[in-house]
């Protein structure tokens, strides 16, 4: 992705860029959902749907499900769905809703009545509106990131970026602390101006090299390993991720062509390798089968700078933040676009490189944030890494005031807080609304003294059908993928 982002940008600019990977060490091939800023990454380098969809077992995905998160009777699962035009008919009567609800009235808040990406995934349909209709929706992407790796280093080469096969062993400085060369396996020499680590986990360049320090995010996101089981595609395939909270974690289930990738994500200090993987089994209904699982460990948090010297980390060695909103990929392109406009605005220097390193610092603990959020709003009580995540005293102080906004304790409403620290871009609030009432985040209802409100329950019946008509217009994944 870097790679292509950079030629495409800089062709016209006698700017050589290479590629140096090395099968030996492989990549980690997870990580396969997006967020919808993947199809802005194809629109830019110019790549159609058409052609990169089918080599990759791509599907569309309009949002994630989350199952089993709470225990709130009637929130046991809920939608986060993508964003679309259609929201604005939807936004304010949601916001309206849970502005009663948390004033003690009992009306309908469960976000998946609100939305038409909900709707859409309800009925397993994808997200391409057609050319009658006239509002769109955002949307992200399932694929096979071993093929689409596959696919854009391909791509690469026709587009003359160089690809060289080689194991990096080492990485030679000047005087003045940059790097000037790397040396391979075989002792031969690179040379270049500029070094974008690209190296997974390890951190190659940034983090062994120029010894960029590691900000671990473990004190409030407890995951740290996965254990990965592939099933058979379903012949009705769904247009969102499931994600469904097990006693340590919570697995994936994401839908591609050719197969469904199940993943369970969970903490090693409180569930062993085996055990993960008789409950991932469990659920997959896998007990008895001899299908392989691979096991995985995951760093989670941050680099301190990304942009060092003349090093841009990029992907898991600049850090990671858990999958649960499958926002690796998000990042990386965050990263690289940021990139290119200080680098450019600098004209080419490092002048603007501590701008880029807050930009990106400050966009991965927004991110941050909003992971959090889930676990620390769980309700399960069945293990103690649940009990020990909602009880985390050790959130930040963002996130403890997006809360306090939510119950009211600061005098303000969420939405004010959301634009006063700037991280709408990140997740919008409406994101941050779905979330907090769907894991049915309210005050107790007095049901012995129900407050009696003036409210007009026919305008969300009136809603709901209103999504339901406009649901009509669009296709089954199924349909789409054959088209
Ligand atoms: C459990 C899990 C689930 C995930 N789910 C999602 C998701 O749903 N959505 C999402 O967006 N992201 C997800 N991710 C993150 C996603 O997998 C990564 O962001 C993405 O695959 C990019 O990885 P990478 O290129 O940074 O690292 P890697 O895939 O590890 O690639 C590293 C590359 O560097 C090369 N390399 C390393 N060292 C050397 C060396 N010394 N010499 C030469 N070459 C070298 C390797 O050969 C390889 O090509 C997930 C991650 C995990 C762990």
């Amino acid at each position: 992705m870097t790679a292509l982002y950079l030629n495409h940008r800089w062709k016209n600019k006698n700017i050589k860029v290479s590629l140096i990977e090395s099968a030996d060490i492989g990549i980690i091939g997870v990580g396969e959902g997006s967020t919808p800023s993947l199809k802005n990454f194809f629109d830019d380098i110019e790549i159609k749907e058409s052609e990169w969809m089918p080599q990759c077992q791509a599907t569309y995905k309009v949002g994630i499900r989350f199952d089993n998160w709470s225990t709130q009777p009637g929130f046991e699962s809920y939608r986060h769905p993508f964003p679309s035009q259609v929201d604005k008919f939807s936004s304010d009567l949601f916001a309206k809703q849970l502005h009663i609800r948390r004033h003690g009235i009992d009306v309908e808040v469960h976000p998946d009545k609100f939305f038409i990406q909900s709707q859409l995934a309800m009925e397993k349909k994808g997200p391409i509106a057609p050319y009658h209709f006239p509002l769109e929706n955002a949307y992200g992407y399932h694929f096979d990131s071993g093929l689409l790796g596959q696919y854009l280093a391909e791509i690469a080469r026709l587009r003359g970026i160089g690809h060289i096969q080689a194991k990096v062993t080492d990485a030679l400085l000047n005087n003045n602390g940059m790097i000037s060369t790397l040396v391979t396996e075989e002792n031969t020499q690179i040379n270049a101006d500029f070094f974008i680590d690209c190296t997974g986990f390890v951190g190659f360049l940034i983090q062994k090299k120029l010894q960029i320090p590691f900000i671990s995010f473990s004190d409030n996101l407890f995951n740290d390993s996965a254990v990965v089981i592939p099933t058979p595609a379903n012949k009705t395939i769904n247009s969102e991720t499931v994600s469904t909270a097990l006693q340590h974690g919570w697995a994936w289930d994401i839908p591609l062509q050719h197969r469904t990738g199940n993943g369970y994500v969970y903490s090693s200090a409180y569930c062993d390798q085996t055990s993960a993987e008789t409950e991932l089994r469990k659920k997959l209904n896998l007990l008895d089968s001899d299908i392989g699982a691979r096991h995985l460990k995951m760093k989670v948090g941050r680099v301190s700078q990304h942009w060092s010297k003349n090093c841009l980390a990029i992907g898991l060695s600049q850090g990671f933040i858990e999958p649960l909103e499958a926002t690796a990929l998000h990042l990386v392109q965050a990263t690289i676009l940021e990139f290119i406009i200080q680098f450019e605005k600098g004209n080419f220097t490092n002048q603007f490189q501590s701008q880029f390193n807050d930009t990106i610092n400050n966009r991965f603990e927004g991110v941050r944030d909003y992971i959090v959020a889930h676990y620390r709003l769980n309700t399960r009580t069945d293990t103690q890494y649940w009990l020990d995540n909602a009880n985390n005293p050790k959130i930040s102080e963002s996130l403890t005031r997006i809360l306090q906004s939510w119950t009211g304790a600061l005098g303000h409403d969420i939405e004010p807080e959301i634009i006063q620290q700037n991280i709408a871009g990140y997740f919008p609030v409406d994101s941050w609304r779905i979330l907090l009432a769907g894991y049915g985040f309210f005050p107790a209802l007095d049901h012995n003294h129900p407050q009696q409100g003036n409210i007009d329950h026919t305008e969300i019946e009136n809603h709901q059908a209103f999504l339901k008509r406009c649901g009509v217009n669009f296709k089954t994944q199924n349909a789409l993928l054959i088209n």
